[in-house]
């Protein structure tokens, strides 16, 4: 075997794989080695699809076959709320769409995607190593790569002119150098599993039963990503092709704390089973043994994400939150723009400013990602009013922005980051003055008894739904005449003397 190569990555899942798979089919003489610690893929979270991630998915990678024939296409992201006194699932105030999605997305069996991906690349002409487990990585020069591995027993090594870093949360070259952040100001936890026996919202027993409910809207409720919310927290509920569903709890911790109990997945069902849609789905669900992670601190983010000589793609750059499912969206940024780095530096060229460039842009958007859509977002997830402004103002932003972008304008898109720029940076503060006033709104209505006013009793469906053409204007503007309606209401709102919300505590509470 060689063991010298142009480019070796680590990690041989979703950004490895892709990244592997495109380089060969755009530069077939590469010479790549794919190092995997993993002998399979279990399942992971990064199962629901945005329409970004399924766009590099779909028109990027070309594997809509594959994904139509192994996944499930997901109908969009509904919202139930609910308040303390209600216990009627028909009842609780509904956010979402009337028909079915105009773009393709997907619920993804993230083992089956990964294995599928990996298996491109070897068959495009990777060498892969599998299990093997990296240890170590040197740059000698920028020209030299030194990565030793263990695989088989044995402890290797492998020289290349570059080095790709798609080793996920472990973010092998962030640490090591240095560059790794958590980020303080977004303290979120998440737990999860997936249950076998969750009830079908869109079931001929539920239509009998709650026939208006039913019939309210023109497209299944059960194949969208649906999320049930509460202050400080929401929950994902995520259907599988094997009929299995995934299930989980993301929560600001300065807000809510998972109660005590000594199983994670019978803590999990606990908590869902208080929300009417959650008992209707999760009544006589199990979960699956083995099934359940917890995550202590979601969001990080590495401050350099590349130089002459190496680069990180997917969730070993840095990962904020899954609220809008965007962890596959970023991915597919940092992949593509990881490409264009390394075919060039591979033809002889000198990128050590398009790599600045790239670590100063991915930090830009990272930062205004984070203060436009998640910072103390958690405060108004629970108010479905608050909620349904930042619903339809975020994904309007989002389809006439990054969507439509990548959509019009692939190749040169993908590889840039959303928010990154002058454009963005306009977009971002517009993003940012609403999230503050919302999260602000949310604390004053707490405060005074308001909190959740309208979490039952309302269906907000959307008709019109989201697409990336001159139709997301009045989308956009919905909103914003629903922004100014929770604004005149907050005008009777007292005036808060003192935070609501407790500091963040440092370490994870899980
Ligand atoms: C709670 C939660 C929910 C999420 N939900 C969504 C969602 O609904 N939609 C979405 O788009 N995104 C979601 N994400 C984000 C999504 O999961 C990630 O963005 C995505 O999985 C990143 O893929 P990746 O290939 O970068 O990393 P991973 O999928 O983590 O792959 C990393 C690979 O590197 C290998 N590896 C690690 N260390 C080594 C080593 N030393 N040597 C060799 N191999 C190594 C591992 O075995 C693994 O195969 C979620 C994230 C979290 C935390």
């Amino acid at each position: 075997m060689n063991a010298d190569y142009d480019v070796i990555v680590i990690g041989g899942a979703f950004a490895g794989a892709s990244t592997a798979l495109m380089l060969k089919r755009q530069r077939p003489q590469t010479r790549i080695l794919i190092v995997e610690r993993a002998t399979v893929f279990d399942r992971k979270v990064g199962e629901s699809t945005s329409e970004v991630g399924a766009c590099f998915m779909t028109r990027f990678l070309r594997i809509t076959h594959h994904l139509d024939r192994h996944h499930l296409p997901k109908q969009g992201l509904r919202m139930w709320f609910n308040d303390d006194q209600n216990e009627c699932p028909t009842m609780c105030s509904e956010v979402g769409s009337y028909y079915q999605s105009r773009l393709p997305t997907y619920q993804l069996d993230r083992a089956v995607l990964d294995a599928h991906l990996l298996d491109l690349a070897v068959k495009a002409g990777c060498e892969l190593r599998r299990p093997a487990k990296v240890t170590e990585w040197v740059q000698e020069t920028p020209q030299k790569n030194i990565l030793t591995y263990e695989h088989e027993g044995v402890t290797q090594t492998a020289t290349s002119r570059w080095i790709v870093d798609a080793s996920g949360k472990a973010a092998m070259i962030a640490r090591k150098l240095g560059h790794w952040r958590r980020l303080e100001s977004h303290p979120t936890n998440a737990v999860w599993a997936r249950f076998e026996g969750v009830a079908d919202l869109d079931s001929y027993q539920l239509a009998e039963k709650y026939p208006a409910w039913a019939n309210a809207t023109r497209c299944g409720r059960n194949p969208a990503t649906n999320h049930l919310t509460g202050r400080g927290w929401w929950c994902w509920i995520i259907p599988l092709k094997d009929g299995a569903v995934s299930l989980g709890l993301t929560y600001d911790r300065r807000l809510f704390s998972l109660p005590e109990g000594a199983d994670l997945g019978a803590r999990l069902k606990a908590h869902v089973m208080q929300h009417p849609i959650g008992k209707l789905m999760f009544e006589h669900a199990t979960p699956i043994a083995g099934d359940t992670r917890a995550y202590g601190h979601l969001p990080y983010y590495s401050e350099k994400i590349a130089d002459d000589g190496w680069s990180c793609v997917g969730d070993a750059a840095g990962f904020m939150d899954p609220l809008y499912s965007q962890g596959l969206d970023y991915a597919g940024h940092t992949v593509c723009a990881s490409l264009r780095l390394i075919t060039k530096a591979l033809d002889g060229m000198d990128v050590t400013g398009d790599a600045a460039k790239l670590s100063a842009d991915f930090n830009e958007s990272y930062m205004r990602w984070q203060e436009s859509l998640y910072l103390n977002k958690y405060h108004y997830l629970g108010d479905a009013e608050l909620m349904r402004v930042a619903f339809l103002l975020d994904l309007g932003f989002y389809f006439v922005g990054p969507v439509r972008l990548v959509h019009d304008f692939l190749d040169e898109e993908m590889s840039l980051l959303p928010y990154a720029g002058k454009v963005g940076g306009v977009v971002a503060k517009i993003m940012s003055l609403y999230n503050r006033r919302l999260s602000h709104i949310a604390e004053r209505r707490w405060a005074a008894g308001q909190y959740g006013r309208k979490n039952t009793g309302m269906r907000w469906l959307l008709k019109r739904g989201f697409a990336p053409d001159a139709t997301i204007r009045r989308t956009i503007y919905d909103g914003l005449k629903a922004w100014l309606m929770v604004e005149l209401h907050a005008l009777t709102l007292p005036r808060l003397t003192e935070p609501v919300a407790k500091p963040a505590p440092g370490a994870s509470l899980i």
